[in-house]
């Protein structure tokens, strides 16, 4: 079994270790950069980008996280996270960074000028079994990708289409929310690319 972290600052915590949980994954909370070395897989979850950040900093795991991001340790971003994942923010609150990584501009609460929240059946790469029922709350968008990023879903939207699951090597991302939908595909998804690396 895959030992998979879920940053534990802010955010929909219990429900990403729940769900990976369900997808075979021991999962445990990183709070401390201790808590990080032990993991061989980590989940930003969805919440607020901007107090994620903030909290990176204040626990001491920007410059952990950053690290192991480049030594290629498998992420996953949903919502929050995705815009923590990108590395270019538009809309981007003063003073916030990103740890970047995937080579993706995300607009962030993209979606808000037209509706706060909504949910919608997507065709996801990489995913068997029909359509996932996707969440979005306040979602990022992505308004770009770069080569070596392959986009696994997008949504029509009245901008033109979006990209809203993307993945670049060992990093995922998602603009909506699996972990409140009962449907475990994604972390499943997230599980074997974790355990492909080890
Ligand atoms: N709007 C939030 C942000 O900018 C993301 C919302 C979410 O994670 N559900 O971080």
């Amino acid at each position: 079994r895959p030992r998979i972290g879920v940053l534990a600052l802010q955010g929909d915590v219990r429900e990403h270790l729940a769900a990976l949980r369900e997808a075979g994954a021991d999962a445990v909370g990183v709070r401390r950069p201790a808590e990080l070395d032990d993991v061989q897989g980590l989940v930003i979850p969805g919440g607020e980008s901007t107090t994620i950040d903030k909290l990176t900093k204040i626990f001491e795991l920007r410059e952990p996280l950053l690290k192991r991001i480049s030594e290629g340790l498998p992420v996953y971003g949903s919502c929050a996270g995705m815009i923590m994942l990108a590395d270019e923010i538009r809309d981007i609150a003063p003073g916030q960074e990103s740890l970047g990584g995937l080579d993706i501009v995300v607009r962030r609460n993209a979606f808000g000028r037209q509706v706060e929240s909504f949910e919608t059946d997507l065709d996801v790469q990489g995913l068997d079994g029909g359509p996932f029922r996707a969440v979005f709350i306040r979602a990022p968008w992505v308004e770009a990708v770069g080569p070596d990023v392959e986009v696994l879903a997008s949504v029509a939207t009245e901008a033109g289409e979006r990209a809203v699951a993307v993945r670049q090597g060992n990093l995922l991302a998602t603009s909506f929310h699996p972990e409140i939908s009962g449907d475990h595909r994604v972390h499943r998804l997230f599980a074997e690319m974790v355990v492909a690396t080890q």
